[in-house]
C-alpha cells in the first residue's frame, strides 16, 4: 500500500520519516539507495547523468526544478523526473520536502515568491502523483488524509483560510446548513427532498465526487506548506544564525527560479523578445493617446482594462502571445521594481492627466489596477496576493475598436498587426534596426 507520506508529508508518517533522518550533514552525502531507486523507476530516462539525483540536496533541488521546467518549457521531458511519481521514493522525498521549506523560510521568509513556489510545486506533484495511482490507491490515500485532516462535522468555516486566500471558491463546495458534504450517503440524506426523481450517485458524482475531494485536500496541504514556512521562519527569527546547509540549498533554490524562463518555448530561427524598459516612441497611437489622458467617455476602462495591462505585458512579458504560456508578473519580475518604478509610475500618470483625474474621484481604482495585473483586490501590491486575480492580456485591436472606439486612431503599421502589443514589438524591432544600420 501507498504510504500517505507520498501525498501528505505533514502525515504522521511523513514526520516519522524527519525524525529518523539523524545528521543533517549526511544530506550531501552519496545515496546509492535513492540512485538504484531512481533508475529503477519505470519510464526513467537514464540516459544524462544530469538527470539522475545523488543525494538528497539534488533531489530537493529536482524536486523544484520539476515544477518549474513542467510549467514554462513546452519541451518538459517528463521521462526525466519519472522517479518522483514512484510511491519507493516517500522517505527520500518527505526530507525533500522538509529541506526546501526550511531553506526557503530562513532565506526568503513567507511572503517570497520562493515561497509560493513551494507550495504551488507541493500542489502540482500532489495532483500528478494521484493522477499516476491505480484508481484503489487513490481513493484510499484521499479517504485516509482527507478523514485525517477534516475530522467529524466540517463547517465551511473550517475552510476560512482557503476561501480567503482564494485556493478555493464557495461554489465549488456543497453545504448543508454550514456543513461541508463530502460523503455521499450524507449527500443523499440531506438532499433527497430537493432530489426527487434524479439520480443521487450521479449528481453526487457531479457535484462533489473524488474531484472536490482531491481539490480540497490540494489546497489544504499547499496552504499547510505556505503555513509551515511562516512558522519556521518565526522560529528562524530568534536564532543567530541559520544552518549553512540550508542557506546553501536556498542560493540554489534561487537559481532554478530564476534560471531564464524567456530561453524556454523558442523553436529554429524564432527570436526572442526580451522583457526591456519601455521605448514610449514604439508605443501604438491608442496608447499615446491613453498617456495623454482621456478627457471625454470612456475614461475608467481605458486606464484599468486597456493601458495597465498593455504596459505591464509590454514592459514585462511582450512575446506573451508567441509563447503562448502563462507567467505570473512575478516570474519576470521577482522583486516587483519594475511594477513599481516604470509600469505603476507610468499608469498613474495617465490616470492623472486624465479630465477629471482618475483617482481624485474614484480613489479606489487603484486596487482594480492591481487586480488587473494579477496581484487581487488590494490597494497595496504585495506578492501574497499574487494569483488571486488573473494577469489580465492586452486587448486586441477589434475590441478596442468595438469597446473603446474613440482610441483607435491607426497608420500604417497598425494595418499589419492585429494586437497594440504586437504593434509595439514591430515598432521596438524597426528602430533597433535603424540604429544598427546607423551605426554600422
Ligand atoms: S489598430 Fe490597434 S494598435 Fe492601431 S490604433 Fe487601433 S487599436 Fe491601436
Amino acid at each position: 500500500m501507498v504510504s500517505v507520506a507520498f501525498i501528505n508529508p505533514f502525515s504522521e508518517e511523513g514526520r516519522q520519516i524527519v525524525r529518523e533522518l539523524g545528521d543533517l550533514n549526511s544530506v550531501y552525502e552519496e545515496n546509492g539507495d535513492l540512485i538504484d531507486l531512481v533508475i529503477h523507476s519505470r519510464s526513467q530516462d537514464i540516459s544524462d547523468d544530469e538527470s539522475i539525483p545523488h543525494n538528497l540536496i539534488d533531489l530537493a533541488i529536482k524536486r523544484l526544478e520539476w515544477y518549474i521546467k513542467k510549467k514554462n518549457n513546452p519541451d518538459f521531458d517528463y521521462k526525466k523526473y519519472s522517479y518522483l511519481y514512484n510511491p519507493k521514493i516517500t522517505r527520500f522525498d518527505v526530507i525533500a520536502f522538509y529541506l526546501l521549506s526550511q531553506a526557503i523560510s530562513v532565506k526568503f521568509g513567507p511572503n517570497s515568491r520562493e515561497s509560493r513556489a513551494m507550495a504551488e510545486s507541493q500542489g502540482k506533484l500532489m495532483e500528478s502523483r494521484l493522477g499516476e495511482l491505480s484508481l484503489r490507491d487513490r481513493k484510499h490515500l484521499l479517504s485516509t488524509i482527507l478523514g485525517s485532516l477534516l475530522i467529524g462535522d466540517v463547517k465551511w468555516t473550517t475552510l476560512g483560510d482557503l476561501l480567503s486566500s482564494r485556493k478555493i471558491r464557495l461554489p465549488d463546495l456543497v453545504m448543508s446548513h454550514g456543513n461541508l458534504i463530502l460523503d455521499e450517503e450524507e449527500f443523499a440524506e440531506s438532499f433527497q427532498d430537493k432530489l426527487e426523481n434524479r439520480d443521487s450517485h450521479k449528481m453526487y458524482e457531479l457535484l462533489i465526487g473524488d474531484h472536490i475531494k482531491e481539490l480540497i485536500l490540494n489546497k489544504m496541504i499547499m496552504q499547510k506548506t505556505e503555513n509551515y514556512i511562516t512558522d519556521v521562519y518565526k522560529k528562524s527569527q530568534r536564532k543567530v544564525e541559520p544552518n549553512p546547509i540550508l542557506l546553501d540549498l536556498a542560493d540554489r533554490i534561487s537559481e532554478v527560479l530564476n534560471e531564464p524562463i524567456i530561453s524556454y518555448g523558442y523553436r529554429g530561427t524564432e527570436k526572442k523578445m526580451e522583457a526591456s524598459p519601455f521605448d514610449t516612441e514604439a508605443f501604438p497611437p491608442c496608447v499615446k493617446m491613453v498617456l495623454d489622458g482621456i478627457k471625454s467617455g470612456g475614461r475608467n476602462d481605458a486606464i484599468i482594462l486597456f493601458l495597465t495591462p498593455f504596459l505591464s505585458y509590454a514592459r514585462l512579458y511582450p512575446d506573451v502571445f508567441r509563447r503562448n504560456i502563462t507567467l505570473k508578473v512575478s516570474d519576470v519580475d521577482p522583486q516587483l521594481e519594475a511594477v513599481e518604478k516604470e509600469i505603476l509610475p507610468l499608469i498613474y500618470e495617465a490616470a492623472e492627466r486624465c479630465t477629471p483625474p482618475l483617482f481624485e474621484d474614484q480613489p479606489q481604482e487603484k486596487v482594480n489596477i492591481n487586480a488587473k495585473m494579477g496581484f487581487g483586490m488590494h490597494s497595496e501590491i504585495e506578492l501574497k496576493h499574487e494569483g488571486e486575480t488573473t494577469w489580465y492580456t492586452p486587448m486586441g485591436c477589434e475590441k478596442v475598436k468595438l469597446h473603446l472606439p474613440s482610441l483607435c486612431k491607426p497608420d500604417e503599421i497598425c494595418k499589419k498587426i492585429g494586437n497594440p502589443l504586437s504593434y509595439y514589438i514591430r515598432r521596438l524591432n524597426d528602430i533597433k534596426y535603424s540604429k544598427n544600420s546607423k551605426t554600422d
